[in-house]
C-alpha cells in the first residue's frame, strides 16, 4: 500500500517524542520558535528580551507571562491559536541576540516539531473527504501526503487519508490551526526538544 513505509517511520518518531515529553501551556502543548536550539541550551541562552516576539509579522510568538512549566518569559508558539508562517527571511531568528534561535539556512532546518494525526478523530480516516491539512501545508506532498485506498468495508468508495513524513515536516503548525475538528483537534504538532530527533 502507498505510504506504508512512511507510517513505519512515523511510529518510530512518535516513540521518540513520547520519551522526551512536551512543553505545556496550561493544558496546551506549545512550540519553541523556529531555530530554537535544544531545550536545555535554549533556556540557558534565551535572555527573555522579546525581540523575536516583536519581529514576528504575524504575532505568532508569545512570551510566557507565568510559569507554564517551560521558562517564565520565554517565547513560544501555540499552533492551534496562531502558527508559524515560515517567513522567507525568518526575522525572529535574525533578531535573536544570543543564538537561542539560530541556524536556519532553509525551511527544513526549522524543526519546531512533528505533526501527528489522531486517526480516530480525523474524518478523512473515517471515509469523508476533507484534506484541509494536506492542502494548507506549505510543504504539501512533502511533509504531508495523501494515502489513497479503497474503503475496506465499502469497495465503492475511496479513503483519502493524510499521512505525515517526519523527515520533511518542520512543525510549523499550520495544519493544526486549520483542522476542522475540535475537542480534540485531529492533527497536533508535538514539539521537538532535541534537534534531529526524528
Ligand atoms: S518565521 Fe516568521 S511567522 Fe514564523 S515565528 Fe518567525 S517571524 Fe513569526
Ligand atoms: S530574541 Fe532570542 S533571546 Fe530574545 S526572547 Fe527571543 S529567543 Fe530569547
Ligand atoms: S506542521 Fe503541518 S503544515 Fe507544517 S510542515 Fe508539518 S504537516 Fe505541513
Amino acid at each position: 500500500m502507498k505510504g506504508t513505509g512512511l507510517f513505519k517511520i512515523l511510529i518510530g518518531g512518535l516513540a521518540a517524542y513520547e520519551l522526551l515529553g512536551m512543553m505545556k501551556a496550561g493544558n496546551k502543548t506549545v512550540l519553541r520558535p523556529p531555530g530554537a536550539v535544544d531545550e536545555d541550551e535554549f533556556l540557558a541562552l534565551c535572555i527573555r528580551c522579546g525581540k523575536c516576539n516583536q519581529a514576528c509579522p504575524y504575532d505568532s510568538i508569545k512570551m510566557g507571562k507565568e510559569n507554564l512549566g517551560f521558562g517564565i518569559g520565554t517565547p513560544y508558539i501555540d499552533a492551534r491559536d496562531n502558527p508559524c508562517r515560515l517567513c522567507d527571511d525568518y526575522p525572529c531568528v535574525n533578531v535573536c541576540p544570543t543564538d537561542a534561535l539560530t541556524g536556519i539556512n532553509n525551511v527544513y532546518d526549522v524543526e519546531m516539531g512533528l505533526a501527528v494525526i489522531d486517526t480516530k478523530h480525523c474524518i478523512a480516516y473515517q471515509g469523508m473527504r476533507c484534506e484541509v491539512c494536506y492542502r494548507e501545508c506549505p510543504l504539501i506532498d512533502e511533509a504531508i501526503k495523501l494515502n489513497i485506498y479503497v474503503k475496506p468495508d465499502d469497495p465503492t468508495h475511496a479513503v483519502f487519508a493524510p499521512i505525515i513524513d517526519p523527515e520533511k515536516c518542520v512543525g510549523c503548525g499550520i495544519c493544526e490551526e486549520r483542522c476542522v475538528i475540535e475537542n480534540p483537534v485531529a492533527i497536533r504538532v508535538k514539539p521537538r526538544v532535541i534537534k534531529g530527533i526524528f
